[in-house]
């Protein structure tokens, strides 16, 4: 397929801005004012879990573990017990422990620095975007699979099947969301994922994309 264009991904920009004024959703993590530590916390959350599930913890979770250093010196039983709702809860708190332990030593190198991150080996890709987005303030994209599947549909195939090293398909998310309003291009996206682009069945018929979309335009007409 060709490679889209500047303006293609104008139109795209533009028309999913205007439906995230009007359909997007509030989320706790969403709120200005959040710190580094509860950003990068719900980012962790989010990982393979829906964003309503994580709503339901969010805020006892913070109110039990204010800061690193409380989740550093916890129990891990207790931190998988306030995970359990959730799910993952096991993994998750052996990662949250390990993590704690390494950003309460040293957390402004390591939010400062993309290859001090990387080096921890269960932050991923996109961990290390989400911290650039979110805490550096850098155009990033929050490339998860529902992300990918939107673009994938309405831009055309992406070339491999690890979205972790799809070139073309990273390129294409870095280009979209290189905008002056890079978070609200990132929520956007992820919130037309889940209401409206959805895996099993996409809303194709009421679509705001349709008329420009690759797979409206050569799968369902
Ligand atoms: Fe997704 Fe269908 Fe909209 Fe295309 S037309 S973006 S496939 S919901």
């Amino acid at each position: 397929n060709m490679e889209p264009q500047a303006i293609d991904i104008k139109v795209f920009q533009t028309i999913l801005l205007t439906w995230f004024k009007e359909h997007g959703r509030w989320f706790p993590w969403r709120e200005s004012g959040l710190s580094s530590y509860q950003l990068l916390i719900a980012e962790i959350l989010l990982q393979r879990t829906k964003a309503a599930t994580v709503d339901k913890i969010f805020t006892h979770f913070f109110n039990v573990y204010p800061n690193w250093k409380v989740i550093a010196s916890a129990k891990l039983e207790e931190i998988e017990n306030t995970l359990k709702p959730i799910g993952l809860h096991k993994q998750r708190a052996e990662r949250l422990q390990k993590l704690a332990q390494k950003m309460n030593l040293n957390d402004s190198v390591l939010l400062s620095s993309r290859a001090e991150l990387d080096a921890i080996p269960f932050i991923g890709q996109y961990i290390g975007n989400a911290v650039e987005l979110l805490i550096q303030g850098k155009n990033k994209p929050l490339l998860d699979v529902n992300m990918a599947r939107v673009l994938e549909r309405y831009f055309g195939h992406r070339k491999l099947k690890d979205l972790r090293y799809d070139k073309y398909l990273q390129a294409l998310a870095h280009d979209i969301v290189d905008h002056p309003d890079s978070i609200s291009l990132n929520w956007a996206i992820l919130d037309f994922a889940a209401l409206v682009c959805q895996s099993r069945v996409p809303k194709c018929s009421t679509c705001v994309l349709q008329q420009t979309c690759t797979y409206y335009l050569t799968v369902v007409e």
